[in-house]
């Protein structure tokens, strides 16, 4: 690649753009892309290292945390706690919001992660990834719960970073969506996917079938006319895919198209959806819709709810424009009186 742009020059120049910006913003991500890179480095190592497989504890969610769950954790957390632009942070891997140290200043931003997302994927050597949502917050404040729990129509800035074959970061800050690839030898990342789009109509949809008795009517309709292709009134046949790790679907979404959904289902009633809000639907949201898809419940527009709690779950629905519109449309009919 001749004339490449690097991240740093890129967060640069566009925040050259915004009048006011003072910088803290690019400095933030520095920070994160920093202990992104740590942690690709990790994951590239495998088991050479011994840290694959499970720790002997459960997160807040009672899931199984793997070793490299926790590791993950501690190198974003370590990245980010003494910089100065952190008010607070919450991760999926600690029950409550985690607080700067008090021998640190405190800063302006607040940042919700998943350190390790589609984690259950490391064993078998599939693609894992770092989610990332930043929102503003009072400066210098110790944040309250309440503080965390914005819309996600109020982030500033919102990736992801894929450990596939190659690592890569998306991101929006509001102006579109860029992709960048980092250059192992050199340990930088690098323009790579410029303004990418999702494409209004696909002919891919991505989801779990397995969990097919306990769908709501309205995508037993959806996924039933997808199935049927040429012979069923959508009058063109449609491929499936399922990775079970979202920073892949996602990023396989924003390449070629589709649509991915983890819906509302009724398996378990204390569960409203399986993705969590603050740090998997709100930013992956963020990103979709910079890209020209939509995001939904299936119901509401993700980036509109009002947070009930840190690690609240939502059924999500996400992608190419006119599928989605079209789930969306059969929940209304469904939910007619
Ligand atoms: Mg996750
Ligand atoms: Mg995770």
């Amino acid at each position: 690649m001749i004339n490449k742009v690097s991240l740093p020059q890129f967060i640069t120049e566009q925040q050259r753009q915004l009048p006011g910006a003072s910088g803290d913003l690019s400095s933030l991500l520095n920070d994160i892309v920093t202990a992104c890179k740590q942690i690709s480095h990790l994951v590239n190592q495998g088991d050479l290292i011994g840290t694959w497989g499970s720790a002997a504890s459960e997160n807040v969610q009672g899931e199984v945390q793997k070793k490299l769950d926790i590791i993950s954790n501690d190198y974003m957390v370590d990245a980010l706690k003494w910089t100065g632009h952190l008010a607070g942070m919450i991760s999926e891997e600690d029950d409550d919001p985690i607080e700067i140290p008090s021998q640190y200043p405190r800063g302006k931003y607040l940042a919700l992660f998943d350190p390790l997302d589609g984690s259950s994927n490391i064993d078998v050597n599939l693609t894992v990834g770092t989610i990332f949502s930043i929102l503003r917050c009072n400066e210098g404040i110790k944040p309250s719960i309440d503080d965390f729990l914005q819309k996600g129509s109020k982030q500033v800035c919102a990736g992801f970073v894929l450990y596939g074959p190659s690592t890569m970061l998306i991101l929006t800050t509001g102006q579109g969506v860029n992709g960048f690839t980092l250059d192992q030898e050199i340990g930088e990342f690098y323009l790579t996917h410029p303004d990418m789009t999702i494409p209004e109509d696909t002919q891919e949809f991505a989801i779990n079938m397995s969990n097919q008795r306990f769908w709501e009517a309205p995508v037993q309709q959806y996924i039933t006319e997808c199935v049927q292709g040429t012979d069923g009134v959508r009058g063109k046949d449609f491929n499936m895919r399922w990775i079970a790790s979202l920073v892949a679907e996602v990023y396989r979404v924003l390449t070629r198209g589709g649509i991915f959904m983890y819906p509302y289902d009724h398996r378990d009633s204390t569960k409203e959806g399986r993705l969590r809000l603050l740090y998997e639907a709100n930013p992956i949201g963020f990103i979709v819709e910079q890209a020209g898809g939509l995001c939904s419940t299936g119901r509401e527009r993700i980036l509109e709810m009002k947070p009930k709690e840190i690690h609240q779950r939502v059924p999500v629905i996400l992608g190419a424009k006119n599928e989605v519109t079209r789930v969306i449309s059969y929940h209304k009919d469904y939910d007619l009186p």
